[in-house]
């Protein structure tokens, strides 16, 4: 690692400022993506600007039907979480299934999706749950906040301080996840709330997380697995890589889809 300035504000207004002010300055979450990353000197921030401290971007309240999780709310809190395992299981479920138990007591939500790997599993969630990403400046609905590979519509310098879901009627996340790594070779989230159901899909796309409308166009119809029987998405544009390529995947998100649909309606 090259040598830099260590902060630890108490507050997202303290942490926006260091950001502003600081030359060549990042924030750290959990740093379970981005330590590693310093330490192969891919990064080499020269301010880093620790969230740790920052109370109110930690925890986990209902308002009325919204799941609001504060950013710097670690995978395993989500997992541990009454209140998100009465209100959404399958969100539950998801952190809980989150790389390892070192990674599920350090990675937090916000570091995850302000990251956005294109295997990660909350990008999914948030997705196909409707959720509004929140910030130091404004609220951004998860369909804006996607765009393409470790690519978010985060300005430089935006801080995620908190992720609103709305309460779905029914959802569940299916993944096959790298053994190694637990990432997503393919993850699929389904929501159906109200008459409207999504469905997203990462692990699989050259640019992130996406939807899948043809399967969501077949639940609108019937909410069952059996809707999605012989279906597969389309290979083109899927990722080909040393665990899969893009056929296999394809197959997989159909596979998936059906798992998290049985899921969902507690098959
Ligand atoms: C071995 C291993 C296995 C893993 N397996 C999985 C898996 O199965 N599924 C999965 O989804 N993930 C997996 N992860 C990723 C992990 O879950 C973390 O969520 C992820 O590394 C980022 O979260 P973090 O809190 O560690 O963020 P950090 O590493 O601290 O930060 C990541 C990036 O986000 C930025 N950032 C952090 N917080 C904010 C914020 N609040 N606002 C704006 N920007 C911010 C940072 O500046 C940095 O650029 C794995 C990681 C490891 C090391």
């Amino acid at each position: 690692m090259y040598a830099f300035t260590y902060h630890r504000p108490d507050t997202v207004r303290q942490a926006a400022g260091l950001v502003a002010r600081k030359e060549d300055a990042k924030v750290l979450a959990g740093g379970q993506t981005l330590l590693p990353t310093m330490k192969q000197r891919l990064a080499s921030p020269g301010n880093l600007v620790d969230l740790g401290s920052v109370a109110e971007m930690k925890g986990i309240e209902r308002k009325g039907r919204t799941i609001v999780i504060g950013a710097m709310t670690t995978h395993a809190d989500v997992a541990g979480s009454p209140l998100v395992q009465e209100a959404i299981p399958g969100l539950a479920a998801l952190a809980g299934n989150i790389g390892d138990p070192h990674v599920r007591n350090r990675g937090t939500i916000g570091g995850s999706i302000a990251n956005n790997d294109p295997a990660a599993d909350y990008p999914a969630a948030c997705l196909a749950m409707g959720a509004t990403i929140i910030t130091n400046k404004r609220k951004i609905a998860a369909d804006a906040f996607f765009q393409g590979m470790f690519d978010t519509a985060l300005d430089e310098g935006e801080i995620v301080t908190r992720v609103a879901f709305p309460i779905p009627g029914k959802a569940a996340y299916a993944k096959f996840p790298n053994p190694a790594s637990r990432y997503a070779l393919v993850g699929v989230c389904v929501a159906k709330r109200g008459s409207e159901v999504r469905v997203a899909v990462t692990g699989a796309g050259a640019s992130g997380v996406f939807r899948w409308p043809e399967a969501e166009a077949a639940l609108s119809k019937r909410f069952s697995s059996k809707s999605l029987e012989g279906m597969a998405a389309k290979a083109a544009g899927l990722n080909t890589d040393i665990h899969a390529d893009a056929e296999y995947r394809a197959h997989l998100i159909g596979v998936m889809a059906r798992r998290a649909v049985d899921a969902a309606v507690g098959k």
